[in-house]
């Protein structure tokens, strides 16, 4: 089949290619992200392939439908950003990789927490530059914490295990409940009581309407001082401008960002030698108790070679008439609330 591949980087080309051992695909690799200026692009191929900040939007899903294109392949787990209504609509199909080692994400989200608690960034920093002094590094055991975590799917299912090794006290909200995450003694709390009571939180919900800027003035408010959050998970669960107010105050005591919400302009790019016009972005990264990550949890080897073998399957199913394993279906639609 015929494969528009929008927001292709190097390693894209690579595993794609890798993955397409029988060579049964035609890739066109494309640099630029898929948006209504660039769905043109897609003219002649039915599939595309897209990554976390292409823009499948009514606007695009009805051009891409006219241009003939009938089956989306997401090369990521997380589908905010697709429409799913609109593509249900057309008749256009939509696969995604549903896993791809969540370790990958888990332990980028361990590495996050390390790394804030024990100020290993600026640790880094000055003993590259011949500082050896330590005065303002004094860190924190995690041992004695309480640790949180806010979807306990498959991702956070591993974050809330890795969590328990350090010895303190674990505790989940999500709709539906782990029993393997009760057993190793992690516990379920409201909402607002495991908001009241976590020294750190870590969000692995999906991006929903009902979770949109969940973390905000109001959840904020009702945490511990000096709380530290680290979203691995996607960037508009957290509302960026009351979280800068929280950090100010000194009411979140640290941050660890691998996703933004406005990051579509930025991440998977170089603006080393350019000015950053968002406000945000560039206030957040002068806190010195703040890491941000460019989206990268997911970037190992191994979750590479997974979203690369699970892109081929879904398109070798759609091309077969069978059901992509990475099928987006209206059942998993019914959560949203909109
Ligand atoms: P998953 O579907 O296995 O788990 C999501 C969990 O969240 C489920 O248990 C679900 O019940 C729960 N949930 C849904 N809405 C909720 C809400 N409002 N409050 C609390 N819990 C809620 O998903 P996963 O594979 O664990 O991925 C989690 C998220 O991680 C994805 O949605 C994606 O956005 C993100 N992700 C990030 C990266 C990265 O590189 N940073 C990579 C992959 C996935």
């Amino acid at each position: 089949m015929k494969v528009a591949v929008f927001s292709t980087k190097p390693y894209d080309e690579e595993f794609l290619n890798k993955a397409n051992v029988k060579k049964k695909h035609e890739f066109t690799f494309i640099d630029v992200r898929l948006n209504k200026h660039t769905v043109v692009l897609a003219k002649g191929f039915p599939c595309v392939c897209v990554f976390v900040n292409d823009v499948l939007d009514v606007e695009v899903l009805d051009h891409l439908h006219k241009l003939g294109v009938r089956f989306i392949a997401l090369r990521c787990a997380g589908f905010n950003n697709v429409d799913f209504y609109e593509a249900e609509k057309l008749g256009m199909v939509v696969g995604r990789v549903p896993a791809y080692s969540p370790y990958s994400i888990a332990e980028h989200t361990i590495g996050l927490m390390l790394a804030l608690s024990r100020n290993i960034c600026r640790a880094y920093t000055r003993t590259r530059n011949g500082n050896f002094s330590i005065d303002g590094l004094l860190g924190y055991d995690i041992h004695s914490k309480t640790l949180g975590v806010i979807g306990t799917g498959k991702i956070g299912a591993i974050t809330a295990k890795l969590m328990t090794a350090f010895g303190g006290r674990v505790v989940a909200y999500d709709i539906h409940q782990n029993p393997e995450l009760v057993q190793l003694g992690v516990e379920y709390l409201p909402l607002d009581e495991l908001l009241g009571c976590v020294d750190i939180l870590s969000l692995h919900c999906p991006l929903t309407d009902e979770s949109h800027h969940l973390i905000c003035k109001k959840t904020i408010d009702q945490m511990k001082p000096g709380v530290m959050i680290l979203n691995t998970s996607r960037g508009a669960l957290v509302d960026t401008e009351d979280v800068i107010v929280g950090l100010k105050s000194g009411k979140i005591g640290s941050l660890g960002l691998d996703v933004y919400e406005e990051e579509a302009n930025l991440f998977f790019e170089d603006y080393s030698d350019k000015v950053i016009l968002d406000d945000q972005i560039a206030r957040i990264l002068v806190f010195p108790n703040v890491v941000v990550t460019s989206h990268q949890a997911y970037f190992t080897v191994d979750a590479v070679e997974g979203i690369g073998n699970t892109t081929i399957a879904n398109i070798d199913a759609f091309e077969n008439e069978t059901l992509p394993p990475g099928l987006i279906n209206w059942e998993m639609l019914k959560p949203r609330t909109c």
